[in-house]
């Protein structure tokens, strides 16, 4: 049976384009891809001139890039209407039908099209008249004490953001979460959250673990934070596992973690554990002198010796059949030190190969694999009044 298509559904007539490339528009302004970020198309790379520079005026740089992206986002509905007056015409049918059909419909869409620029261009004249309206303004004014103005509060921000010392963390296009000695801010296309350290608190709600990130090869975990203020309105920061050590580290206060908050092991944490399992029953090692300490991480004894136990296999005669040599090196690496070590110099794709794959010594290159990864056991345990 053949399903009847009408004509004008599947045809790519002027106006099916402009309604696609209006939607690809939309996304762009509204929600940029990275890519699209990356190459400059956004409000604050295009209107550059106009906002002035993040780095010398932070405050002021966000309220005119918040006003301006108010003002453009109200526009978008009025460039549709404009856009489908110039591209349906009686000739290119989809559209022209949908609107012939439903007059109201469109006398709704029009009327509000052209009703948001004119409000927006209103608040932006109230904005003009007095700051203080502007949300960011309201905000600032919260952590007024006495008779310290706005504009105070936004220039020790301001002096705080030029630092070096200050943590940007874009937790994703349009987001971006900011920690200077001070202050806690959330930047969002329309508006700032920002709390003071010394009166917020800040705890880990919930994780969420995912396989694909269009940015990271394997397992991401995201981690949402609520930052509880009794000045500002609560807000949450949501970024990757990767990034909190660096805001908890920049953070003054203590990132309470609910207890009920399990942080995902990195691959890399996970082949450690599966490593120090593996070469728990091999050949042990008894050394003839003490160990020293780990060369890698210089914390911990030397735990491990490389001594050639596998068994050869004949050559192939398909490239080299790389068997495992021996290596003299006296042990100078912990298991943890090694296992990151052995993991670094695998194929990241390959996850499933690591363990059955070889490594070369990190002092004299001799090749092993996991079987000659012997523990060290110390005959009789010099007794340490310290150690019980
Ligand atoms: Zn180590
Ligand atoms: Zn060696
Ligand atoms: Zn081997």
């Amino acid at each position: 049976m053949r399903t009847y298509y009408p004509k004008s559904s599947i045809k790519m007539t002027s106006d099916v384009m402009f309604v696609l490339a209006y939607i690809l528009f939309v996304i762009c302004a509204v929600h940029p891809p990275a890519e699209v970020v990356s190459a400059g198309f956004t409000i604050s790379s295009l209107f550059e001139k106009l906002l002035g520079n993040e780095n010398v005026d932070f405050i002021q740089f966000h309220i005119r890039r918040t006003t301006l992206t108010l003002l453009i986002y109200s526009l978008l509905p009025l460039l549709f209407v404009l856009g489908l007056n110039t591209f349906v015409t009686e000739e290119t049918q989809s559209v022209f039908i949908l609107i012939d059909n439903h007059p109201t419909i469109y006398l709704i869409l029009s009327t509000v099209a052209l009703m948001l620029p004119l409000l927006a261009l209103v608040q932006i004249y109230n904005y003009k008249l007095n700051w203080a309206a502007h949300p960011v303004v309201q905000t600032l004014k919260k952590f007024s004490n006495d008779n310290t103005t706005w504009e105070q509060i936004a220039t020790d921000i301001n002096n705080e953001y030029r630092r070096v010392e200050k943590i940007c963390i874009k937790t994703s296009p349009i987001t971006t979460v900011i920690a200077t000695e001070n202050w806690i801010i959330k930047v969002l296309p329309l508006n700032l959250f920002i709390a003071h350290q010394s009166d917020a608190s800040l705890t880990v709600e919930q994780t969420d673990t995912h396989a694909f990130s269009h940015d990271h090869a394997g397992v991401v975990q995201y981690i949402t934070i609520k930052v509880t203020s009794n000045r500002v309105e609560t807000f949450k920061l949501r970024l990757k596992a990767l990034d909190f050590q660096d805001l908890q580290d920049r953070v003054a206060r203590s990132i309470n973690i609910l207890p009920e908050v399990k942080f995902h092991k990195s691959i890399i944490e996970q082949f450690t554990d599966v490593f120090k399992d593996a070469i728990k029953d091999n050949v042990r090692y008894e050394p003839m002198q003490d160990v020293d300490i780990c060369i890698g991480c210089m914390q911990n004894k030397s735990d491990i010796k490389l001594q050639k136990y596998c068994e050869d296999t004949p050559s192939t005669g398909e490239g080299r059949a790389a068997n495992c040599t021996s290596c003299y090196c006296k042990p100078m690496w912990c298991v943890d030190c090694l296992a990151s070590w052995f993991v670094h110099r695998q194929d990241a794709s390959k996850s499933e190969t690591w363990l059955s794959s070889k490594c070369t010594c990190p002092t004299c290159r001799a090749t092993f694999c996991v079987l000659d990864v012997c523990p060290i056991e110390f005959q009789s345990e010099p007794t340490d009044p310290e150690n019980h």
